[in-house]
């Protein structure tokens, strides 16, 4: 595969004399698979140039798929200025996680309605085909692609491309499940499981271009903002065994001298971990080729992305903590969720068996019975269904050997007091599509 960075900043596009070497133009990556598929990864300010030289390339068409891993700004600001979409006989496919409420075409519409852009969606001279994706596998043109969510505050999903003998890992705008996510002995796994999901879309790449907005010291102050400090992102890959990392979505206040230290910093923690992990920052302009390796981990097959449900889901919640109740029903019930709710274990088992949620969120720490101790009757229940169901444990506690107990009893994952509504309302929507593209395909 080939690789070139169109755009690598995060947030904000930051133009000017700071940023020459790295570039300013946020996030778009330009991949050919080995059969010639031109996929573009993510639709930020870089998308524009690409465009460009797409165009100037030769005749049309000029025919892709755009992979966007969610729709913040920095990830889709160049889509209206993407010249290929403006020209009749092409053809783009467009890929995003399809959220339970919002499809991505009326997303990429809402940013060009009239008071925000002079030319409408539907005014595109190309064909253009929208698919919301789930998690699972699926083939673009001759490039295998896995999506897996990412830990954001808006539903976001991660890419890995597989062509020619070679993988690339697109991972941008994540948040560690978990502090230190692959800290421990060297060769021990992260402690949360999502943290291991995460290394294992990682797993032996070739390239992982990963989210590096901060540094470790800066993360206290940034901690629920949905994005990786770079010596987390260095962890991740050593674990995960890849060759190269690209740091990547730089924070717009991050100059080239910056981030020059910071590849330093980087290479120091991989050295200090015994690793060959080569790194460093992803700039504009810069082209690598992906060479094939002799052996690779194989990939099996997941069922492909989801399809929605109709009518309401329910959710129940049981926290003890009446202010928690009430935040998380404010949370849920206008992206159209069915909350029940209950102020202790017991009830909160009961309700379980009357109302068959989809989804359960419990207090750790609740009279009666408490989080650990409800989940443990769930996966025990004789309702196949309660054994099945998403439990979720609401937390303060972060300790390792918390984590693990609550996973052993069956914990699906944790949600961690303090947690902003947007967090809560992208985990919701994972936890419960996720559920649902595990399910076996129907026959
Ligand atoms: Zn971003």
């Amino acid at each position: 595969m080939d690789v070139r960075f169109w755009g690598t900043r995060g947030s904000l596009a930051k133009p000017g004399p700071t940023t020459l070497r790295y570039g300013g133009n946020t996030s778009c990556v330009e991949v050919r698979g080995d059969d010639g598929t031109l996929i573009v990864l993510d639709c930020g300010t870089g998308a524009h140039g690409l465009g460009q030289a797409l165009v100037a390339s030769g005749a049309p068409p000029h025919d892709g798929h755009l992979l966007i891993t969610h729709t913040h700004w920095d990830h889709i600001q160049g889509f209206p200025f993407f010249a290929p979409l403006f020209i009749p006989g092409n053809t783009w496919d467009i890929y995003a996680p399809g959220s339970l409420g919002q499809e991505l075409e009326n997303t990429l519409a809402g940013q060009m309605q009239y008071n925000y852009f002079p030319v409408t969606l539907e005014q595109l001279g190309a064909t253009i085909r929208f698919h919301d994706l789930g998690e699972g596998r699926f083939t673009v043109g001759g490039v295998q692609v896995t999506a897996q969510y990412l830990n954001r505050p808006v539903l976001a999903l991660g890419y890995r491309l597989e062509s020619g003998g070679t993988a690339l890992v697109y991972s941008v705008d994540h948040e560690p499940h978990a502090p230190n996510p692959a800290a421990g002995h060297p060769g021990e796994p992260p402690s949360h499981v999502e943290d291991r999901r995460h290394v294992d879309l990682l797993a032996d790449a070739d390239l992982v271009i990963h989210d590096a907005q901060y540094t470790i010291e800066e993360y206290p102050q940034k901690t629920g903002w949905g994005h990786t400090p770079a010596e987390w992102a260095v962890d991740y890959a050593v674990a995960a065994g890849a060759r190269r990392l690209a740091l990547f979505h730089h924070d717009p206040l991050r100059d080239d001298d910056a981030l020059d230290r910071l590849v330093e910093v980087c290479r120091r923690r991989a050295s200090d971990a015994d690793s060959g992990l080569e790194i460093f920052a992803a700039a504009e302009g810069q082209e690598i080729r992906l060479a094939e390796r002799a052996t690779r981990v194989s990939r099996n097959d997941r069922a492909p992305a989801p399809a929605r449900e109709a009518g309401p889901q329910t959710v129940l919640v049981a926290d003890d903590d009446p202010t928690i109740v009430h935040l998380l029903t404010l949370t849920l019930e206008p992206d159209g969720f069915r909350v029940v709710t209950a102020n202790d274990g017991q009830t909160a088992l009961r309700l379980a068996g009357l109302e068959h949620p989809a989804l359960i969120l419990l207090d750790w720490q609740m009279p009666g019975a408490d989080g650990i101790e409800v989940t443990r009757a769930l996966r025990n229940h004789e309702d196949p269904a309660l054994r099945d169901v998403p439990v979720v444990l609401i937390t303060s506690q972060t300790g390792a050997e918390n984590t693990a107990a609550g996973f052993a009893a069956g914990v699906t994952d944790y949600l961690t007091k303090p947690f902003r509504p947007a967090h809560v309302r992208a985990r919701v929507q994972a936890w419960l599509l996720r559920r649902r593209s595990e399910a076996p395909p129907q026959t």
